[in-house]
């Protein structure tokens, strides 16, 4: 449910079993086309993922409706206060105010004590506003679609794809602050959340996700991604051994799930580590073109890189590349990012990572390369520090 704050009760953990975990592809960093289609592993990854969220899901009550007046009510509720919170006030406002029109009604002082404690008094009255359009303009119905919620007062993307899919069955993803979080792991987003097009990338993979393994369940994929953020996908120490994505989990199997999401630190400059590796078969590069959706610089190319708070000699295993002789180093700053990049010699002992190629290095001159690769081939030639 809707941005539910990140410090949200976990009282069902309690008898969680180990999901079952299913492939995914990497995904901010989606395959290039001559990879296999990647339907169906997520298709596999959003059942493993329902069948968790059916096992294991928290009961509340606004999760026994359908009835888009109170899932509307326990929405604006949770992106002010916990779940265990909000749970008194939700059978309070419902039992005063049981269904729009009663709310359009609603004379000012009585909707303001139903709501006292909750604070944030303004969503109070746009739900008012909101519910006296309801009446007006619909006759009092519930409009169905993702559009029409949105022109609503006080309902903005999140509220009404979560209505238009809980309610409705309509396919429209969330993003509220548990599936960021649950998405930038899945993918291992290494760029700030908080930037509009990182979160819109993350938006889009969700979609993707619900779209091909849940398109008639979108309600209940979306409420099973919050569920695994709220419960499993806390922000510290997430439960990745319990977690029904952990087999297609990038950040996971990076290691780097604790890392994720990046977030600007006010004030500070996060330093990073970079690992860059350089894989050579004669004159070619193994190298990876970044795919036309990634939120920075979609479409240009790069060579295998790592980055994290901490790295070790064995952080592009996953890849198949392992590191040999350091060639280089570099710094690279971006926002409140400072990284200490170091380039490797390394080789492939695996087979061709999904989405990477060989590319001769007499091309390099010609495709569009990511700063950083710019900056560790040049460390590479110059051989030594900075
Ligand atoms: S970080 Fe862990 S808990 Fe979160 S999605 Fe990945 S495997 Fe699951």
């Amino acid at each position: 449910m809707a941005g539910e704050p990140q410090t949200r009760t976990n009282d069902k953990l309690a008898g969680i079993r180990q999901g079952d975990a299913v492939n995914l592809d990497t995904s901010t960093v989606p395959a290039p086309p001559q990879q296999p289609a990647t339907g169906s592993r997520d298709k596999r990854l959003v059942a493993a993922l329902l069948r968790w969220y059916r096992r294991h899901r928290r009961d509340l009550p606004w999760r026994e409706t359908s009835n888009p007046y109170a899932i509307w009510v326990s929405e604006i509720m949770l992106q002010q206060t916990r779940v265990t919170a909000a749970l008194p006030y939700y059978e309070r406002f419902l039992t005063v105010f049981p269904d729009v029109c009663s709310l359009a009604r609603a004379p000012e002082a009585k909707l303001l004590e139903v709501w006292s404690g909750l604070g944030y008094y303004r969503r109070a009255r746009q739900m008012r506003q909101a519910a006296r359009v309801v009446v007006d303009e619909h006759g009092g119905a519930f409009p169905d679609t993702f559009e029409a919620l949105l022109a609503l007062p006080g309902v903005g993307p999140y509220t009404a794809a979560a209505i238009a899919s809980i309610a409705f069955g309509r396919p429209h993803a969330v993003l509220d602050g548990n599936v960021i979080r649950v998405m930038s792991r899945l993918v291992d987003e290494h760029e700030d959340v908080t930037r509009p097009q990182v979160k819109e990338a993350l938006r889009a993979k969700a979609q993707s996700l619900g779209d091909a393994g849940a398109p008639r369940r979108f309600g209940e994929f979306n409420q099973a991604l919050m569920e695994l953020g709220a419960t499993l996908c806390v922000p510290r120490n997430p439960r990745c051994l319990l977690c029904p994505l952990s087999g297609g989990c990038v950040a996971y199997k990076r290691g780097v799930q604790d890392s994720r999401p990046v977030k600007p630190l006010k004030g500070r400059t996060l330093e990073l580590e970079m690992v860059v590796a350089v894989v050579r078969r004669g004159l070619n590069f193994l190298m990876r073109q970044r795919p036309p959706d990634a939120a920075v610089m979609p479409g240009f190319w790069e060579l295998p890189e790592r980055a994290a708070k901490k790295l070790d000699e064995d952080c592009l295993l996953d890849l198949g590349i392992k590191l040999g002789g350091e060639l280089g180093r570099f710094r690279h700053a971006i926002t409140f990012r400072s990284y200490r990049g170091r380039v490797y010699r390394a080789k492939l002992v695996g087979p061709l990572p999904p989405g990477y190629g060989w590319i001769a290095a007499g091309r390099l001159d010609e495709i569009p390369l990511t700063t950083v690769t710019r900056k560790a081939l040049k460390a590479k030639l110059k051989g030594k520090a900075h």
